[in-house]
């Protein structure tokens, strides 16, 4: 059962076609600052419940990039391993078709998971209308994934956070958690910038040297070898090490739940950028800040890919987009830095009451 509050979720559409089998629905969940954007999760498991709170996640998402949009998720019930390529076809098609009363209207798509760009031009094709949805193919206006907006997003987040604590990037030591397109992207601008990288890591583990490890050669053995724990040299361990190493920052890339509460007490970064959806609670987020590291929370600090998609909705390229990351995720870490410094809250609690702030003020 969707729970609902003072923000939402304002609709919930369920679709059905009999003939196909296709089954999906669309939660929008705030429309105050403008159309909700969100995903499309297309799993055998999706459920309402768990679009909701993605809905909800989009909500503060957008409200604290600054964007005219509001949050919304829809999923569509089907597993895509036993499909064939024209059987999802007609899914993404028929799911398209029966969402168009409320699509781009009050909501506008995207991928997630199981729906990338090829999904997006047979949903945009299917509604007609090119706004339908972004995360299309270049040639249909799209910015695509590979440019790499989350993580040049959440380099700038982390190098507003650095300020913040009196640090600069160049000579900063840096881990980073997850080596696919958030983490590679984001330790690539980090090094761009003089920090060094000690420690990465990916699904089969981690590899650290606090002397450096070098960016282009470990990016080297990734593609090479399809993991960085076979680089030439440094010290291999577990996924998990990662939470143990000696930097001054710590990049979360890949998994939810990374940091457990058990596992404050080992760590000992000054400052942690959540590249990553929900790599802790909240409650765990306030044991750091009563430690003294500062997190920068997920919905700020990996808003770039939002932030890129509300350029390709607008119609703009990649210049555009870009200089809009760097503008607007600077400027919102910052503001919610300061406003949990001057409130004595964790960041997390600044940024959400920043988000709810941001959309009463659109009555
Ligand atoms: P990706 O699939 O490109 O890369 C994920 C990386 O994590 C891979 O290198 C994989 O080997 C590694 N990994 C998997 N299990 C691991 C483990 N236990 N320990 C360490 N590394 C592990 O995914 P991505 O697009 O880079 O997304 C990473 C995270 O960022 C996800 O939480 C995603 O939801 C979030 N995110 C991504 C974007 C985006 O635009 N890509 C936007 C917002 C949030």
């Amino acid at each position: 059962m969707v729970a609902f509050d003072e923000t939402g979720p304002e609709k919930i559409l369920q679709v059905y076609d009999p003939a196909g089998g296709m089954k999906g629905f669309v939660v929008i969940d705030n429309t105050r600052l403008g159309p909700g954007k969100g995903g499309i999760r297309m799993t055998p498991s999706v459920s309402v419940e768990e679009v909701a709170r993605l809905a909800r996640a989009m909500t503060w998402k957008n409200a604290v990039a600054g964007r005219p949009c509001g949050g919304a998720e829809s999923g569509i019930i089907a597993d895509d391993r036993k499909m064939s390529k024209a059987e999802k076809r007609a899914i993404v098609q028929a799911f398209s078709r029966a969402i168009k009363p409320v699509c781009p209207s009050m909501y506008i798509a995207a991928p997630d998971m199981n729906i990338a760009e090829t999904e997006m031009r047979w949903f945009a094709e299917a509604n007609g209308d090119n706004k339908a949805c972004t995360g299309k193919p270049e040639d249909m206006g799209g910015l695509p994934h590979e440019l790499g907006s989350t993580g040049f997003g959440v380099f700038h987040a982390t190098k507003v956070g650095a300020e913040h604590l009196g640090m600069d990037l160049n000579g900063l030591t840096f881990a980073v958690e997850g080596f696919g397109n958030v983490g590679w992207f984001a330790a690539k601008h980090m090094t761009d910038a003089g920090a060094l990288l000690v420690a990465a890591s990916d699904s089969r583990g981690v590899i650290c040297d606090p002397d450096g490890l070098d960016f282009d050669k470990l990016a080297e053995t990734k593609k090479e070898k399809g993991t960085v724990t076979e680089y030439s040299h440094g010290k291999a361990g577990n996924c998990e090490d990662i939470l143990g190493v000696r930097a001054d920052v710590l990049i979360t890339a890949a998994i939810p739940d990374l940091v457990k509460d058990g596992d404050v007490d080992r760590m000992r970064f000054k400052l942690i950028t959540e590249g990553s959806n929900i790599p802790m609670s909240h409650e765990t987020e306030k044991k750091l800040y009563k430690k003294g590291i500062l997190v920068i929370p997920d919905f700020v600090a990996n808003a770039g890919g939002v932030i890129s998609s509300y350029v390709e909705y607008k119609g703009g390229g990649v210049d555009e987009m870009f200089k809009l990351v760097e503008k607007k995720i600077t400027e919102n870490t910052k503001i919610v830095l300061n406003k949990a410094k001057e409130e004595g809250h964790d960041p997390r609690t600044a940024a959400l009451k920043l988000a709810k702030e941001r959309i009463e003020s659109k009555q």
